[in-house]
C-alpha cells in the first residue's frame, strides 16, 4: 500500500512519520531534494541531496514517481524503491508536498491521501519560528504556501490533526488497519476463501 503524508511545513510531519515503523510493516522512501543539507540531516537518511542537475537526469530518465518544486528547490520520489517496498508487502510512506501527492494519486488511484494539519494556524507559525531552521523570508514563504496547501485538503482521504504526537500517530495506525481491511485490497484472502469453500 502507498501512504502519502502532506501537511504544511511545520506540521510535524517529519516526526509523525520517524515514528512508523518497519516493525509495524512500513518503509519509508527517501526523496531527492536540491535544497541545502540542515544541520543534523543525513544525507541518505533525511533525503539523497543533489544538485539541480543531477536532479533533472534522474527526472528526465523517468526516474520519479512524482516531483515537486518547493521554495525554489526540487523535491522529488524515486520509483525503484517505492516499487521494490511494496512487491515486498510494506506499506511505503511518502511524506510530500500536495503537488506531488495529486500526481501520484493519478498514476496510482489506490493511495491512501492523509492530510496532517496542526491545531491552528497561529501554532503553525509558533512552530516554524521556533523550530529555528529557516530565516525570516523563508518562514514567510512557507506560511503562505501552508494557506495553499490547506486549500487543498478536500482531494485527500483523512485530515488527521497533530495536537499530540502520540494520538496522530495512531490515527494514522488505525487508517492503515481500516484501509487495508477493505475488500478490493483483500484479493488473496478472498481467493483463500473461495479456495477452502470449494474444497469442503
Ligand atoms: P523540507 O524542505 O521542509 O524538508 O520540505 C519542504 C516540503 O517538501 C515539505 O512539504 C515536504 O513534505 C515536501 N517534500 C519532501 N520530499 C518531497 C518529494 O519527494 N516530493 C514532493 N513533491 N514533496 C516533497
Amino acid at each position: 500500500m502507498l501512504l502519502i503524508i502532506s501537511g504544511p511545513s511545520g506540521s510535524g510531519k517529519g516526526t509523525v512519520t520517524k515514528r512508523l515503523h518497519p516493525g509495524e510493516g512500513y518503509a519509508l522512501s527517501i526523496s531527492m531534494t536540491t535544497r541545502e543539507k540542515r544541520p543534523g540531516e543525513i544525507h541518505g537518511v533525511d533525503y539523497v541531496f543533489c544538485t539541480k542537475d543531477e536532479f533533472r537526469e534522474v527526472r528526465d530518465a523517468d526516474g520519479l514517481l512524482e516531483h515537486a518544486t518547493f521554495s525554489g528547490n526540487y523535491y522529488g520520489t524515486p520509483a525503484s524503491y517505492v516499487n521494490q517496498q511494496i512487491r515486498q508487502g510494506y506499506t511505503v510512506v511518502l511524506e510530500i508536498d500536495v503537488v506531488g501527492a495529486l500526481q501520484v494519486k493519478a498514476k496510482r488511484p489506490d493511495a491512501v491521501l492523509i492530510f496532517l494539519m496542526p491545531p491552528t494556524f497561529s501554532e503553525l507559525r509558533h512552530r516554524l519560528e521556533t523550530r529555528g531552521t529557516e530565516d525570516e523570508d523563508e518562514i514567510d514563504r512557507r506560511f503562505r504556501r501552508a494557506t495553499d496547501e490547506v486549500a487543498e485538503l478536500p482531494k485527500y482521504d483523512y485530515l488527521v490533526i497533530n495536537d499530540d504526537i502520540d494520538n496522530a500517530v495512531r490515527d494514522i495506525n488505525l487508517i492503515v488497519t481500516a484501509e487495508k481491511l477493505k475488500p478490493g485490497r483483500s484479493d488473496e484472502k478472498i481467493s483463500h476463501f473461495h479456495d477452502n469453500y470449494n474444497g469442503a
